[in-house]
């Protein structure tokens, strides 16, 4: 809900000050539809049009039927819909196999150690088909729904090796460097693959964080599965657009492996909260105008 309260705060605010012909569309991030009744959905959903909204991302967990049972009524009430998926965060899925998570530097997996023992941190490995194919089947059942305009991926990325500075104190952490048991992927697969393609055993190196290879292995994987996904919402001519870290350049790629200029998505909606890297306002500009700039503008940020 944080991310609700933020984006729609922000959003709102940036719409009304810009005035009609320049109005920057709005978006809503919520989740549901838990046991309410479609006339509750309707009537919540004209409530947010009628307050400037004009999309919802929306997240419903897996079932397709979900999705267009919601997204029906979102299209009746003059919505955008967008359906909202964390992409490689898998909890509690049984579909998902133990040797399918990722593993970091002293070979912990996040099936049973989540990073930083928060509980929706079981990140899957973005090297293995098995868990590219899921996800890519996953997300074209949904976006088949005529009623759906789009696909929204969250947790496109790997786990955080760096907090930002905001969370620290929360985890009784000082992440002055990369450590091992935040830094990820290091299954059989991920090692193996690393050392075909650079000739690097990165499980012999004494401080992986120095290797610009490795980094950009990640950056490629990330990027790899979202072109993936790309290519698969575009030949339904449906829109694929993600969540990402501030940046890409000075945050994204440090904290979570995103070099999200490398995209061909269609809109970029970046989590720039001030204040999770104890920053003030005018960061938001700064981080918004490297966003605008790395992408070349040539998509909506
Ligand atoms: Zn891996």
């Amino acid at each position: 809900m944080n991310k609700l309260f933020y984006l729609f705060l922000i959003l709102f605010f940036t719409s009304c000050s810009t005035g009609k012909e320049t109005k920057i569309p709005c978006y809503a991030w919520m989740g549901g539809p838990g046991d309410a009744t479609d006339n509750q959905i309707t009537s919540e959903f004209k409530d947010l049009k009628e307050k400037g909204i004009d999309g919802l991302m929306y997240s419903a967990g897996h079932d397709p039927e979900v999705y267009r049972r919601v997204a029906k009524i979102a299209k009746a009430a003059g919505l955008e819909f967008h359906a909202w998926i964390p992409t490689l965060t898998q909890n509690n899925n049984p579909d998902m196999k133990p040797e399918w998570f990722a593993l970091n530097g002293i070979g912990e997996s996040t099936y049973d150690k989540p990073t930083y023992g928060a509980g929706h941190y079981h990140f899957v490995c973005p090297n293995r088909p098995e868990v590219t194919d899921y996800i890519v089947e996953l997300y074209s059942k949904i976006a088949d729904i005529p009623e759906v305009d789009g696909v929204h991926l969250d947790f496109i990325r790997f786990p955080d090796v760096i907090l930002a500075k905001g969370l620290w104190k929360k985890f009784g952490l000082v992440m002055d460097k990369e450590y091992p048991q935040y830094d990820y992927c290091y299954c059989d697969k991920c090692v193996a693959d690393f050392k075909a393609k650079t000739g690097i055993d990165i499980k012999t190196v004494a401080d992986p964080s120095q290797v610009e290879e490795w980094k950009q292995f990640r950056y490629d994987l990330i990027t790899s599965l979202v072109d993936t996904l790309t290519v698969m919402t575009h030949s339904r001519n449906k829109l694929i657009t993600a969540a990402v870290f501030p940046g890409p350049n000075s945050i994204a790629k440090k904290i979570v492996r995103q070099e999200w200029d490398k995209w061909n998505i269609d809109a970029f909606y970046p989590m720039n909260y001030n204040d999770f890297y104890l920053e003030g306002t005018k960061w938001i500009g700064d981080v918004c105008r490297e966003g605008v700039t790395s992408i070349n503008n040539r998509k909506p940020l």
